[in-house]
């Protein structure tokens, strides 16, 4: 199974994204995380996006098409993969599809998960305080002033990713209001029975082979 889970900061993809690693038994791939852990490493690409992260803008495409091909040619994603926060602008979303044509793959669906703006500062308010109560250290970018960046990057250049793949009938909208389990379970249900390579009449190269 190949995914992607469209939706803003704080819409739960991350908490949706290990449910569904965990039934399909395929790798997460987070931007995200692989930014985090870049920055955390002290990397040049790491230099590179700190101050970008903490303002809450985007990354420049090319560092990010970059970290992600390097990721999905890797053998853990051979069998599916649920992509956590890329494509985030449309000519993310084309070097995607050619990455996937250089493989021979195709996606399986483009989850959006649909929230109310307005509920999302609450839950981005009790992640900080569930984090802090935990002990453990915050997102440099959790904050609320942060998170309106992140809104509107959002609004300006990852909404419209939603038309781009309606066009291709891939788009599965659910609702990401509800509970977690009632979001899993609308997951569950727009996603197709059977995964494009398991397909009666799809191409041979729509396995992942090596
Ligand atoms: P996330 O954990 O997905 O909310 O991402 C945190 C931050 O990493 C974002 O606010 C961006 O600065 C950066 N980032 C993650 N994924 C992407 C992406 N696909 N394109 C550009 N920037 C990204």
């Amino acid at each position: 199974m190949r995914l992607i889970l469209l939706g803003p900061p704080g819409a739960g993809k991350g908490t949706q994204a290990l449910r569904l690693v965990a039934k399909y038994g395929i790798v997460q791939l987070s931007t995200g995380d692989m930014l985090r852990a870049a920055v955390k490493a002290g990397t040049p690409i790491g230099r590179q996006v700190k101050e970008i992260m903490d303002s809450g803008s985007l990354c420049p495409d090319g560092v990010v098409v970059e970290i992600v091909a390097d990721r999905i040619a890797q053998p853990d994603a051979r069998k599916g993969f649920i992509l956590d926060g890329f494509p985030r602008t449309v000519p993310q979303a084309k070097a995607l599809d050619r990455m996937l044509a250089q493989h021979g793959i195709k996606l399986d669906a483009a989850i959006e998960l649909r929230v109310d703006e307005d509920a999302l500062l609450k839950r981005i308010e009790s992640r900080i305080a569930e984090t802090k109560a935990r002990g453990e250290a915050l997102r440099a970018d959790d904050n609320p002033a942060v998170l309106r960046q992140r809104l509107e990057a959002y609004r300006a250049q990852t909404a419209p990713l939603a038309d781009y793949y309606r066009k291709k009938n891939v788009l599965r909208t659910v609702n990401g209001m509800a509970s977690i389990a009632d979001v899993t379970a609308a997951i569950d249900k727009a996603l197709p029975s059977e995964p494009h390579a398991l397909r009666a009449g799809s191409k041979k190269n729509d396995h992942a082979s090596p």
